[in-house]
């Protein structure tokens, strides 16, 4: 069968000499990002579609690498009917749950607005019964947990009693239980991480700094804590911590500070994984974020390569494959359940006031809870991307992307993660790692 080149390959512009001193490029497939070493002269058949030439022995390496397929094939519908499928799988069902209406910060660009007080008890014990019939469903394989919003840490005890009863259904049912807790840090003890990992089976917390730039920013406490949980890493075998950078504009030129920083607390550490974002752009003021992602793309391959000197953990330099749905919005699978007793698809609707009015897929309180939550805004994303109605149908990276958030492209604000504009860096640190000496050429 005659072959071409997959439309989801990354060649590097770079060449390199290999062990023996031949040139060689690497070339990274999006739909199994694997990165994979070839001569030149392939690597240059690959970028102009000229494969028909290739000897036979490597056009079958390349066929078996993915890097080939077979002539004709619609690469984009399969990479479409997978990212549906696992859409549509009703196995792993995630809960995205808002436990409180009150944040301790109040960062400046977060569009939701906080409310100090406690949810009903009807509402616990909706948000309860709802999640208990979920676990308890034939289909149902795996029950993912995430505490969200303002801080979860304000409604602690809110937590260890739902998840209390989570986990023991969970355990009865056969059911796979994982959860993930998104923290600012600022009520996060040594104390209460045990007790959320080992009672509340928390298997992942993510806390969250912001302002690295701003100087009335007090990260201490936060570092400290953190600090002693790493301490006490053998207590946390099956935990994966995350410290999420998250940046704007005028912390850019603050990162290399925030990495000594971390590197003063003991952070770099093989336990800590480390995740600097640009901040999102909620619902307010957008052209903030657009410029903070052009320069964050330009200088993070630096950081990358400073972190990693420095043994600090970080996202992989080359995009993973997507395991499940690029997000709750796109599978009804999943749903975010918020303080104010309203079951939404997106997790940037709860607290923000036009999506309190305009987003209620309906209420808790009021809700079937056999059914998965209603359709909402987003679900139909794999039918827009295929229409083109946004530029991802034609992408490399959208076996890895998929699209990324399809609220933010609605708001004309794409989402495109960094990687899409400094792969070729990228490549340069994976090249770096592996050993490869750049050639001049
Ligand atoms: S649409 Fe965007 S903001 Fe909403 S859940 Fe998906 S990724 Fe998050
Ligand atoms: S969001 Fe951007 S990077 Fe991701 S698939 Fe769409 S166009 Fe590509």
């Amino acid at each position: 069968m005659r072959q071409q080149a997959s439309r989801y390959l990354v060649v590097s512009d770079a060449v390199y000499a290999d062990g023996a001193g031949k040139p060689v490029r690497l070339v990274l497939n999006t739909r199994t990002s694997r990165v994979s070493t070839v001569g030149d002269q392939v690597a240059r058949a690959l970028r102009h579609g000229d494969c028909a030439a290739l000897p036979a022995a490597v056009s079958d390496r390349l066929s078996d690498l993915k890097i080939l397929v077979p002539e004709g094939r619609d690469e984009l519908t399969d990479v479409l009917d997978e990212q549906r499928a696992r859409a549509r799988s009703a196995a792993t069902l995630n809960y995205v749950l808002v436990p409180n209406g009150y944040c301790n910060l109040g960062c400046e660009y977060c569009g939701q607005v906080h409310v100090r007080g406690k949810t009903s008890a009807n509402h616990r014990s909706a948000v309860r019964d709802r999640i208990l019939r979920a676990v308890n469903r034939p289909s149902t394989q795996e029950v993912r947990i995430g505490w969200f919003g303002d801080d979860p840490l304000m409604a602690y005890a809110v937590v260890r009693d739902l998840a209390r009863q989570f986990v023991e259904a969970a355990v009865a049912a056969g059911v796979r239980y994982r959860s993930r807790l998104t923290t600012d840090g600022a009520l996060l003890t040594l104390r209460k991480l045990r007790v959320l990992y080992e009672e509340c089976r928390v298997d992942s917390v993510c806390v969250t700094i912001d302002g690295i730039g701003d100087p009335r920013r007090q990260h201490d406490r936060v570092l400290a804590v953190l600090a002693d949980v790493v301490r006490h890493a053998d207590e946390f075998p099956e935990l994966g911590l995350t410290i999420r950078g998250t940046l704007d504009v005028a912390d850019i030129d603050h990162v290399d500070t925030f990495i000594d920083a971390m590197v003063k607390a003991g952070l770099n550490h093989p336990m800590v994984e480390f995740d600097l974002r640009v901040v999102h752009a909620w619902s307010n003021d957008m052209s903030a974020p657009r410029v903070a992602r052009q320069r964050f793309a330009a200088a993070e391959p630096r950081w990358l390569r400073r972190m990693h000197e420095v043994g600090m953990v970080t996202r992989t330099l080359i995009p993973a494959q997507l395991r499940g749905p690029i997000c709750p919005a796109v599978t009804r699978s999943a749903e975010v359940i918020s303080s104010s007793g309203a079951i939404f698809s997106c997790t940037e609707h709860p607290l923000v006031p036009e999506h309190e009015q305009g987003d209620v897929l309906e209420l808790v309180e009021h809700a079937d809870h056999d059914r998965q939550r209603p359709a909402g805004r987003y679900d139909d994303w794999h039918d827009r991307v295929n229409r083109g109605e946004q530029s991802c149908a034609g992408c490399v990276f959208l076996p890895v992307c998929g699209g990324r958030c399809p609220k933010h492209w609605g708001e004309g604000n794409p989402p495109c993660p960094s990687y899409k504009f400094n792969i070729q860096q990228r490549l340069e640190l994976e090249a770096l790692r592996t050993g490869l000496v750049p050639l001049l050429t």
